[in-house]
């Protein structure tokens, strides 16, 4: 079926594969100094935040991304209260790190501030906790970020950026990951959107192992759920640490948690962290 004008369509090439959603109108649109900026109002999946083509999110899917990649390292670290966030600009990831009661600064550093305004006006339940006092919003480049933080200074770094092109490739480069292990204390984890293990296992994935163990990282562990909005629909969150064994979380805490979520409770946490067998090789590969 020929797609009429109705609907926007983001295309893989390299994978033949597409994924489209039916839209009604374009909100907005702007390029900032660092990438082409789209709002759509779609029929179905409320409003669709694009960057440079790419579906970042829609209100009706983002909660399963926002929460698995808050929510395990959080609940894996033993008492997480510096937290520090690169990308991240449409502040749903900030949101979900001001629910744990243990923080107690959330440092948000993203590249575009014009990310965080659009979303401040087309996405405000994303945007809802920016005023926590205990959030500190920046518009930095999280390597340079990243290369003057203090050695540990953080407890846990969450790398929710754009694909590893343009302003966002460095996130996933040694040097980066060097300086994301010095910042962090010696129970401290980083956990990086890692892609799609369908789509990314022997490219993106698989280095990003290596840039980890790399960097002196002893432990690293791939957790997959699903993002519809993403290419293949299958998504991945990477977590590393200095030694702690990963696969152990707080259970009870995560089981008791004070907050709401819509896709995380323990049980998914533990079952997301069981390995594909097609992954196993580089996933356990403790
Ligand atoms: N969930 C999305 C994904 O997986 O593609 C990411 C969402 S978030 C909007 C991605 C953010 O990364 C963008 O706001 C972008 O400005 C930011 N970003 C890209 N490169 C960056 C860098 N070097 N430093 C800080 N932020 C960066």
């Amino acid at each position: 079926m020929a797609l009429d004008e109705s609907w926007f369509t983001e295309p893989m090439e390299s994978e033949g594969t597409a994924f489209s959603l039916k839209i009604t109108r374009k909100l907005h649109e702007e390029r900032s100094p660092f990438q082409l900026i789209e709002v759509y109002e779609t029929t179905h999946w409320g409003r669709l935040l694009l960057l440079d083509g790419a579906v970042m999110l829609t209100q009706r899917d983002n909660f399963t991304y926002h929460e698995m990649m808050a929510h395990p390292v959080l609940f894996t670290h033993p008492n997480p209260r510096d937290v520090l966030i690169i990308g991240g600009g449409d502040c749903g990831m900030l949101r979900e790190v001001l629910k744990h009661d243990s923080v107690q600064r959330a440092v948000q550093v993203d590249i575009d501030e014009r990310v965080t305004r659009v979303a401040e006006q087309f996405f405000p339940e994303l945007t809802a906790s920016n005023d926590d006092p205990r959030a500190e919003l920046l518009f930095d480049d999280g390597v340079a970020y990243l290369k003057n933080a203090p050695a540990g200074s953080f407890d846990v770094i969450i790398v929710d950026s754009t694909d590893p092109v343009g302003p966002a490739a460095g996130l996933f480069g040694p040097e980066f990951m060097q300086d994301a292990y010095r910042a962090l204390r010696d129970d401290g984890l980083i956990v990086q959107q890692s892609e799609s293990p369908i789509l990314h296992l022997d490219s993106i994935l698989k280095e990003l192992y290596g840039v980890m163990r790399g960097a002196g990282f002893k432990k690293v562990v791939t957790l997959s759920y699903p993002v519809v909005g993403y290419p293949s629909g299958w998504w991945s969150a990477t977590m590393a640490g200095k030694g702690a064994d990963l696969t152990r979380f707080r259970e009870e805490d995560a089981a008791a948690k004070p907050f709401e979520t819509l896709y995380y409770n323990a049980a998914i946490h533990r079952g997301a962290l069981a390995a594909p067998e097609f992954c196993k090789k580089l996933f356990t590969d403790q």
